[in-house]
Order: C-alpha cells, then sequence, then structure tokens
C-alpha cells in the first residue's frame, strides 16, 4: 500500500516541476495489480467508515474531510467514482464547489465552507474547495491581492479550528502534467459520449498553466501544516492516483482506532423479549 510517507508534500519551497506527475511512490505493482490493489482496499476502507459512523451514536464528533484539489481532468471525479465509491454513500457528503453565487460572494470566502462540513461520523469530501479561492482567483485576480494575501493565514486557522474539533483532514493534490492534460481534453473531443465533459473554456484554464503551477506551489508551501498537511499525487496514471487517495483515506481511518459502540441496553433481556414474544404480523 502507498502510505502518506511517500505522498506527503515536503516541507519547504514548492516546486512542482521537480515533483513526478507519472511515478507511482510507494507501490511497485503495475496497472492491473494497482486495480486489484485498490478493490482490496475497499472492504476495510468500508468496515471504517461504517465503524466512523457507529461511532456517532455515543456522542462523539469525530469526521474526516478529504480535499481534492488539481487542473481539469486531473481525475477529481474518477477519485470520487473509483475511491470514495468504495463506501456506503450514506455516510458520505460530497460538494462540488462551483464559482461563488452572488449570495456566496457576499460573504467571507469561508462561509459556503463551514456550510458544507462533514457532521460527526461522515467522510466529507471537497471536489475544490477553499483552495480555489487562492488559486483560480489568484490566477484571474478576482480579489484584491491583500485579501489573497490574508487567506493563506485564515486556511490555516480554519483548518487548525477543524482538526480541534475532531476533523482529520486528507489534503491531496491530484498533480498531472500539462501534456497529460492535453491528451485528455483530446480524448474528450474525440469520443461523443464525453462531449458534455468539454468546456472550451478549459482551453483557455490551460493557457494559464505558469500562473496556476505558480498558485498552487504557493499555496501548497503555505497552507502545509503539522495538523493538516498537503500530499501531492502523481495522477498521470489513473489507476494510482485512484490508490493513492485510497489509501490516504486508508491510513486516516486506521489513526482514528475507530471501535463499535457497546450496546446501551442489556442484550439478553432483548433476545428474551424477541424469544417470548406473542406471535406478531
Ligand atoms: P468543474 O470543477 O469543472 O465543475 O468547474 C468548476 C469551476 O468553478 C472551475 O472553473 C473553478 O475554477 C470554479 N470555481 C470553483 N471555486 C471557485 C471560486 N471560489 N472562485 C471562482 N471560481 C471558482
Ligand atoms: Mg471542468
Amino acid at each position: 500500500m502507498t502510505t502518506s510517507h511517500a505522498l506527503r508534500l515536503p516541507s519547504g519551497p514548492v516546486d512542482l516541476s521537480t515533483l513526478p506527475t507519472d511515478a507511482t511512490p510507494g507501490f511497485d505493482g503495475d496497472k492491473e495489480e494497482g486495480e486489484q490493489a485498490l478493490l482490496e482496499m475497499g472492504a476495510e476502507l468500508a468496515e471504517l467508515q461504517e465503524r466512523l459512523f457507529a461511532e456517532r451514536t455515543t456522542g462523539s464528533s469525530r469526521n474526516v474531510l478529504l480535499v481534492l484539489q488539481g487542473m481539469d481532468t486531473s481525475g477529481k471525479g474518477g477519485v470520487l467514482r473509483h475511491t470514495v465509491g468504495l463506501v456506503d454513500p450514506q455516510g458520505v457528503r460530497i460538494t462540488s464547489f462551483k464559482a461563488p453565487t452572488e449570495e456566496e460572494k457576499r460573504h467571507d470566502f469561508l462561509w459556503r465552507i463551514r456550510a458544507a462540513l462533514p457532521g460527526p461520523g461522515y467522510i466529507g469530501v471537497f471536489d475544490r474547495s477553499h483552495y480555489e479561492d487562492v488559486l483560480v482567483v489568484r490566477v484571474h485576480g478576482l480579489a484584491e491581492p491583500a485579501e489573497i494575501e490574508r487567506r493563506y493565514d485564515a486556511i490555516n486557522a480554519f483548518e487548525a479550528e477543524l482538526v480541534e474539533s475532531g476533523s482529520t483532514l486528507v489534503k491531496c493534490m491530484l498533480h498531472i502534467s500539462a501534456a497529460e492534460q492535453k491528451e485528455r481534453l483530446l480524448a474528450r473531443l474525440d469520443d461523443p459520449t464525453k462531449y458534455w465533459k468539454f468546456n472550451p473554456r478549459d482551453v483557455d484554464e490551460r493557457a494559464q498553466w505558469p500562473a496556476y503551477r505558480t498558485a498552487y506551489e504557493t499555496a501548497l508551501e503555505r497552507t502545509s501544516t503539522a495538523a493538516a498537511p498537503w500530499h501531492v499525487i502523481p495522477s498521470d496514471k489513473k489507476w494510482f492516483r485512484n490508490l493513492a487517495v485510497g489509501g490516504l483515506l486508508l491510513e486516516a481511518l486506521r489513526g482514528l482506532d475507530l471501535r463499535w459502540p457497546e450496546a446501551d441496553f442489556d442484550v439478553a433481556e432483548q433476545q428474551r423479549r424477541l424469544a417470548d414474544e406473542a406471535p406478531v404480523g
């Protein structure tokens, strides 16, 4: 299994061009073995998710928040389907953040984020996140530089507060190369069943690749904290991306040492009641 150790962003200045997009750190199998390894992880992921959900009945406030960031076509949706899809959807809260609405724009950038946080026992997944407010917003100058500057520390304080209140954050940047993005965009144009996924604006955004890279580097560098570290996932190989995020999620859940709640009733007494009942139905 890949581990956070192999994927965690080292502290210090970040240069994304030195971080691989097509490697498979911590895993030496091929695609078929990687897909198999992910499926095998599924049973444990599903059980631990259920334990987390069960724990809420004991008054625990613990939850997990998976943050997915990455350029267009980096595979946030693929991770949702293949990795998050391994657990019971009833225990998962997925939020896909789009450009803010008029109402959202009237509030602080964290307002809509707070509203989407997972409750006790849930695995929350952010498909894009508050990080867009220092990424696309920075690249397109959608806020004043001073406001963007303020946001890095605001994000760190916000995430520290979440961790303090019982959240485990798993932050993943899905790292693809510009060449891989081009192939994926072209593949969408080759296949009529994928036209709906194609947005001509993605080609405009692609032209801003260097500006996005700088914005990502700054964001990663300034918001990778001990409480909420960043992981950079080589994502040119879809199977590795799915496996790596699965491994991180599994590690986070294992780290919670989740126990099934004790019965808060007398089990033997309830068994007796059912055994002794008068005919029903
Ligand atoms: P998609 O993920 O393809 O559905 O696209 C969602 C779009 O919403 C992307 O172009 C994001 O850059 C944009 N978006 C998400 N959050 C923000 C934000 N806070 N400010 C501006 N645009 C955003
Ligand atoms: Mg898109």
